[in-house]
């Protein structure tokens, strides 16, 4: 079986430093945030191009705090997709501010600019695109829009470390939020996460809020959270850092190879995949997903799906009050999409196999329509 994702092989490459460096840190009695921890934060903001990283408990905390230090609370809304993962959303919800879920598109998959407009009302406080699969949004067009309304713009970039188009994810908006959970493109030993910016005072009330609203110790100013990121993360980050641009240009390597070994006629995420992708994911758009997903297993080829149902159709978000219809480009896709193998150490021979097990399916079947013919764009 080839597998969806496998984190052994990439650990089998680093094993020693990464023992070297836990082992360190269990010795030195300091768990939680500390040197490893300041040291990756140092790292990171460099990496990414902006003058603060804050590192936090997860990729959720993160969105959560940047939302907060922008100012987001009860009363406000933000605008993002339904075409994300749940925790986008969520971290809207828990700061009690009203999601506005728009539509992707079609092409991209990702924030369509044009409807960023017709959602704003007198309460929208800020605009959070999501670097879908690790392919940037368009910031610029978004940046725009948002500006122009004296909107803030937070980049939730869990998917995207290392894309770039002359910046890097997170450094085009206000703030931006990474996960480190083991699957993204840089991953931990656990959970962590990070909000990178360049305005000093949105990174010093990320801070406070990531360890009780503290100002000094015992003196809580605002109301704050134990969001704090374990030293033994910090130092496991800080040695797998330095290997981010090689694993994504390996991983581009194995999106570039599908996108041309594949049948042309299968509706698939749209490439070329440069430099402005990390290729977290690589989708295809079959029309009939789930039989396929049944045919790729039987020939030994696990696939995923992200994600299979729109955050805007989950039961936890139907007091939103969105219904099948509302997004209907997001929808679509959420139908048909499938996750073939994508890590860095995938080889050849494995992504030569993949794409023969589809292309033998994709000749039994009509795969073929794409989202953009579905909807005539
Ligand atoms: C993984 C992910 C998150 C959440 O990160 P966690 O570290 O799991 O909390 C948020 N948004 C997107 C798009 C993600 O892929």
């Amino acid at each position: 079986m080839i597998p969806f994702l496998s984190l052994t092989r990439q650990y089998a490459g680093i094993a020693n430093d990464v023992e070297q460096a836990v082992l360190a840190t269990l010795r030195s009695g300091h768990y939680v945030l500390g040197e490893p921890v300041e040291n990756f934060e140092t790292d990171f903001a460099a990496y990414c191009g902006t003058d603060h990283a804050v590192a936090v408990n997860s990729g959720t905390s993160a969105l959560q705090l940047a939302l907060l230090a922008a100012g987001v609370g009860p009363g406000d809304e933000v605008i993002t997709v339904a075409n994300t993962f749940i925790a986008t959303v969520a971290a809207i919800v828990e700061t009690g501010a009203r999601p506005v879920l728009i539509d992707v598109d079609p092409v991209t998959l990702n924030m369509d600019p044009a409807a960023i407009a017709q959602a704003i009302t007198p309460r929208t406080k800020v605009v959070m695109p999501v670097h879908l699969h690790g392919r940037l949004a368009d910031m610029e067009a978004i940046l725009t829009v948002a500006r122009s309304h004296g909107l803030m713009v937070v980049e939730d970039a869990a998917q995207a470390h290392g894309a770039r188009r002359g910046k890097r994810a997170g450094a085009f908006g206000d703030l931006g939020c990474f996960s480190f959970y083991p699957g993204k493109n840089l991953g931990a030993a656990g959970e962590g996460g990070a909000v990178v910016t360049d305005d000093p005072e949105l990174a010093r009330k990320v801070r406070q809020l990531r360890d009780w609203g503290q100002s000094e110790r015992y003196l809580h100013q605002i109301k704050g959270y134990n969001f704090r990121m374990d030293a033994i993360q910090g130092a496991v980050l800080g040695i797998k850092l330095p290997h981010l641009d090689h694993w994504n240009a390996s991983r581009r390597r194995v999106a570039n190879a599908y996108d041309k070994g594949l049948p042309p006629s299968l509706a698939r995420a749209t490439g070329p995949f440069g430099e402005d992708h990390a290729c977290h994911v690589y989708a295809i758009l079959p029309e009939d997903r789930d039989a396929f997903r049944a045919g790729l297993a039987e020939a030994g080829v696990a696939t995923n799906s992200h994600y299979p149902r729109p955050v805007h159709l989950q039961p936890a978000f139907a007091y939103l009050g969105y219904s099948p219809g509302s997004l209907p480009v997001t929808e679509a896709y959420a139908q048909r999409t499938l996750s073939l193998p994508m890590f860095p150490e995938l080889t050849p021979e494995e992504t030569a196999q993949v794409i023969d097990a589809v292309t033998a399916l994709v000749e039994k079947t009509d795969a073929t329509r794409t989202i953009k013919e579905e909807f005539a764009i």
